[in-house]
């Protein structure tokens, strides 16, 4: 196929020998350019599932071990294909094929070839894959433009969870620019006032009375209308506007508190969604002191919710934040707890005010033994550690009765209110209750 050697492009990964993603780029664009002989005609993206954990259970050496051992089984599956390892536990192939069936045959003989266990010094290793999978059309117009698809198909199946192999396709393509317009738009979008707050109420079960509320934010798109915040945070903490954003986040809620304090509703709280990932950007806590001092954020009345997937599992930087914020009167809540990786032995540790119990363990919880038991034992627990609980999703009577049942827990979700925009809120809650969360 008339392949430059490899030493004009350098780059090769040194544990599997392999070459680089940017070496592959570079063989594959020149290549792109010549009409005589296009290559490649297709590439497969390829990504193990869930590999990190084995170094984090077995250590990086044997991480290497299995990449190496990977790439070797896998290089059994091909014939003359260039093969590159273009990510951590990421591996890409060009290829000549061009039709659906021979380049489907391929990414099966690879997702076969895999089954087999790995054995590394005694121990099996078990190993799936995603393979996502993108053909030349006319308007692919590059070699890295061919990779991102078939990178882009590949993130799609991992989203989907079902199928392990998966070509891109033109609504692929379609969600893949909307995703860059959005990308481009987003800093833009907050000086244009694009984005809003809206306010889900939470209430005291027991008490019959509103505690405060969750800060819900809400991007209004010129062209696309009504943008959920599942699709654009991650966005946001991809290009970094994550933290402007979150500063517009607090600024607002600065100003809710004022509005709030106008109605006589000087005991409620507000909860707002901060990323791990934003509080340990550096000067962060400077911004919350400015945003504290020249806006107000009511000492005792914010809360920050951080995700427990989110939480580095190295704590020690990370806790001497949180205590630096309460000590700047924030509260602290472990959002979708139950959800991610905090061991008790973490929590104890955890200077976290509030834990708030992830949907999945309240729906259906008047029906399913199981998910009682398991909310009583968080209950018990949280009990020991002094922390209050928030069960998020509450959507049907019979959940809110047996929540209630538990004694001075907070709940909030549908059955109570959906999130509603500040006159709303001021005409359902007349007045907040003496709460201490
Ligand atoms: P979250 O922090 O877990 O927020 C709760 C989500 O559950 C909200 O969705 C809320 O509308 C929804 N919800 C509330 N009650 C119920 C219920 O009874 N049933 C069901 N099925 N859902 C309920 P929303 O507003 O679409 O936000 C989704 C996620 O986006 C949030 O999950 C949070 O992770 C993120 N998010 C939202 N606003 C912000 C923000 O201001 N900053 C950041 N960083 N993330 C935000
Ligand atoms: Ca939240
Ligand atoms: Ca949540």
């Amino acid at each position: 196929m008339g392949r430059k050697v490899l030493p004009q492009y350098g780059d090769v990964d040194p544990v599997t020998g392999l070459y680089s993603k940017t070496a592959f780029l570079s063989i594959l664009s020149d290549q792109f350019q010549d009409s005589l002989q296009p290559f490649p005609r297709a590439i497969l993206s390829m990504e193990f599932d869930d590999l990190s954990r084995f170094n984090e259970s077995f250590g990086y050496e044997i991480d290497d071990l299995l990449l190496q051992k990977l790439a070797a089984r896998l290089r059994t599956c091909l014939r003359n294909e260039l093969f590159a390892k273009a990510g951590t536990y990421r591996f890409a192939i060009a290829t000549d094929y061009h039709e659906e069936k021979r380049l489907k045959r391929l990414a099966e003989t690879i997702v076969t070839a895999l089954r087999e266990p790995f054995n590394i010094e005694g121990t099996m290793f078990y190993i799936t894959v995603t393979i996502g999978i993108a053909v030349v059309t006319e308007s692919v117009v590059s070699a890295k433009m061919l990779l991102k698809h078939a990178e882009s198909a590949m993130k799609q199946l991992q989203k989907d969870g079902t199928n392990h192999i998966g070509f891109f396709t033109p609504t692929d393509e379609k969600h893949l620019m909307t995703e860059l317009k959005l990308l481009k738009d987003i800093p833009g979008a907050i000086d244009r006032g694009e984005f809003y707050l809206l306010y889900q109420p939470q209430f005291y079960a027991d008490k019959g009375c509103y505690a405060g509320a969750e800060v819900l934010i809400r991007w209004q798109h010129p062209q696309f209308g009504e943008i959920s915040p599942e699709r654009f945070i991650p966005l946001a903490e991809k290009s970094g506007m994550i933290v402007p954003l979150t500063v517009f986040i607090l600024i607002e809620t600065a100003k809710m508190f004022k509005k709030l304090d106008t109605v006589g509703m000087r005991h409620f709280t507000l909860s707002v969604n901060v990323p791990a990932s934003v509080l340990l950007e550096q000067s962060f806590l400077e911004t919350v002191a400015f945003v504290q001092q020249m806006y107000g954020l009511p000492k005792g009345r914010v809360i920050f919710e951080i995700m427990e997937e989110t939480i580095p599992e190295n704590m020690d930087g990370f806790v001497t934040l949180l205590k630096r914020l309460k000590e700047m009167g924030m509260g602290i809540a472990i959002d979708d707890f139950g959800t991610g990786h905090t061991s008790l032995h973490y929590l104890m540790r955890f200077p976290a005010d509030v834990l708030k119990v992830d949907r999945s363990f309240v729906r259906n919880i008047h029906t399913d033994k199981k998910l009682f038991l398991l909310f009583r034992a968080i209950n018990d627990m949280a009990k020991a550690l002094h922390m209050k609980i928030v069960a998020e999703g509450v959507e049907e009577r019979k959940e809110a009765e047996i929540i209630k049942s538990f004694g001075g827990i907070v709940v909030q979700g549908y059955y109570y209110s959906k999130p509603i925009d500040a006159d709303a809120l001021f005409a359902l809650v007349q007045q907040a209750c003496k709460g201490d969360l």
